[in-house]
């Protein structure tokens, strides 16, 4: 099964994306649901380009790899807006519903 994960790119200034990798590779917090998954890949590990950049031609051919890869899943990790406000930032929930409308299933949370 191929999974991928999307962060926030704001996130990256503290972020290596070391602990979704160790809860991926544990199947751990939100990845637990794969404990008896037998293939489990991790397809691609993506950011966002920021809010400024919103959903540019960047981020639509990243979004189009997780696709393309064959991501059945993407998770993505809490963004940086939705940790200050509570509510999730406007360019991540619609580069989701792109993601759903072309059949990739999506999970908000890593770890
Ligand atoms: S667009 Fe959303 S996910 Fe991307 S950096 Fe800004 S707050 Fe984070």
């Amino acid at each position: 099964m191929k999974i991928a994960i999307l962060n926030c790119l704001k996130a990256n200034d503290v972020c290596t994306g070391g602990s979704c990798l160790r809860a991926f590779n544990a199947r751990a917090k939100h990845f637990e649901r794969y404990r008896d998954e037998k293939d489990l890949e991790l397809v691609a590990l993506a950011r966002c380009n920021g809010c400024e950049a919103g959903i540019d031609k960047g981020f639509e051919e990243k979004l189009q790899y997780i696709v393309d890869a064959g991501a059945e899943v993407c998770h993505v990790g809490v963004c940086t807006v939705k940790r200050e406000t509570g509510k999730e930032c406007p360019v991540i929930t619609e580069a989701l519903a792109r993601l759903e409308a072309q059949g990739v299933k999506v999970v908000r949370g890593t770890h």
